[in-house]
């Protein structure tokens, strides 16, 4: 059998396309990428203690922390609030997991 012996051009590094560039820096705020989950977090802010640990622990940025003051039933005033932006969070489950006082609950994503 004979083999054909095509010669190929490859281009080189300088001809290549320039990548790895971001041109639009910011743009993943541009893609929701909730609508992942089947779990969403759901946070009781009368049991939170606003530690601040799922702020810290959520890959995506998706725990905001908010000036918005709480008094729980017990009468504790807090000045700020911790809440998910479902936009983004992807239902890992971590703040859930990381939470030492077991404040927020997973639960089902109602499909409409
Ligand atoms: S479930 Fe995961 S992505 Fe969503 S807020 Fe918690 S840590 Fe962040
Ligand atoms: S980890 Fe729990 S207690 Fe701490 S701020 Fe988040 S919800 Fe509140």
């Amino acid at each position: 059998m004979e083999v054909s012996r095509m010669s190929v051009r490859l281009p080189g590094w300088k001809e290549m396309a320039i990548g790895g560039i971001i041109v639009n820096p910011g743009n993943s705020l541009e893609y929701k990428t909730g609508d992942w989950k089947v779990l969403m977090p759901v946070i009781d802010q009368d049991k939170c203690i606003r530690c601040r640990i799922c702020w810290y622990v959520c890959p995506d940025n998706a725990i905001k922390e908010l000036d918005k003051p709480h008094t729980t039933k017990a009468k504790r005033v807090y000045k700020i609030s911790y809440d998910v932006d479902y936009d983004y969070c992807k239902g890992c489950g971590m703040c859930a997991q990381e939470c030492p006082v077991k404040a927020i609950d997973m639960v089902p994503v109602e499909v409409s």
